[in-house]
């Protein structure tokens, strides 16, 4: 799979890249990272990006034109104007990355990971274009219900999501299959509590379950005995119940009692 990072702080992206899963990704060719520098598009000899904005008001706004050409060299085809129908290629994504986007999601990353590209559009200063959203890129989203002061994060947390979807990225194949949010972990008819709406995909889904490792005692604080016996169907049942309580504790959004 292949990612383009469209930015105008292309350093941002050394570190986070090569570290972990996500470099074992590049490393093993499951992922390529393209980089592409915002400002390779500006024609002026300030090389400006931003603008102010119509109608007023504070800050600077990305231009539509670099952003448009950096992804139209990087699909190495035009997206077309207003007067054309755009065609989109279905195993590739343009995301624009926005506050104001739909909520990103594990059901998200699980949808993009079946795609051969993603192009990723990091905003800056007061955000883009809003002709970059509506007729760039095929889908504008959020990482949560925040402002960040720009793309760069949330597109690299998008990257990260994906990648350890894709197969063989994590050592073990059954790891992401057992997590928080995964299908795996949806209440079942038996279980007190039941989720708000049933057919509201991750509504349908728990937390994961409490971790431990050795020390058995910590400080006083001992691991459940449960866990130490090694009767895998009681382990099974009680990390059941403790997702089932950690999702009431720490989500209560994704459940509801009847
Ligand atoms: N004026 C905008 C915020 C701009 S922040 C608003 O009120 O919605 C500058 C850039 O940071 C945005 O263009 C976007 O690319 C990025 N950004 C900020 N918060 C984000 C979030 N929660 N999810 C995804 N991108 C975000």
């Amino acid at each position: 799979m292949r990612f383009d990072l469209i930015t105008i702080f292309p350093e941002f992206f050394t570190g986070p890249l090569e570290h972990g899963i996500v470099r074992r990704a590049r490393e093993a060719g499951l992922i390529q990272v393209h980089v592409q520098d915002l400002r390779e598009f500006t024609k002026d000899r300030h090389r400006s990006v931003d603008d102010r904005p119509f109608g007023g008001g504070e800050g600077m706004v990305l231009k539509p034109e670099p952003l448009f050409e950096a992804v139209e060299s990087l699909l190495d085809r035009s997206v077309g104007d207003a007067s054309e129908q755009n065609t989109k290629d279905p195993g590739t994504v343009i995301v624009l990355m926005s506050a104001a986007g739909k909520l990103f999601r594990q059901e998200t990353a699980r949808r993009y990971s079946q795609l051969r590209r993603m192009i990723l559009i990091c905003g800056r200063y007061e955000g883009v274009d809003e002709r970059v959203a509506q007729h760039l890129a095929t889908e504008e989203i959020s990482i949560g219900d925040f402002v960040l002061s720009g793309g760069e994060l949330p597109a690299l947390l998008v990257m990260d999501a994906v990648t350890r979807l894709l197969p063989g990225a994590l050592g073990n194949e059954a790891s992401s299959q057992n997590e928080s949010f995964s299908a795996s972990l949806s209440p079942s008819p038996g279980d007190s509590v039941q989720p708000k709406r049933k057919y509201e995909p991750m509504k349908n889904v728990l937390l994961d379950f409490p971790h431990y490792t050795r020390p058995a005692e910590y400080r006083g604080w001992k691991v459940p005995e449960i866990l130490v016996g090694g009767n895998h169907a009681e382990v099974a049942k009680w990390r059941r119940q403790q997702a089932m309580k950690k999702t009431r504790r720490n989500r209560p959004d994704l459940l509801a009692r009847e």
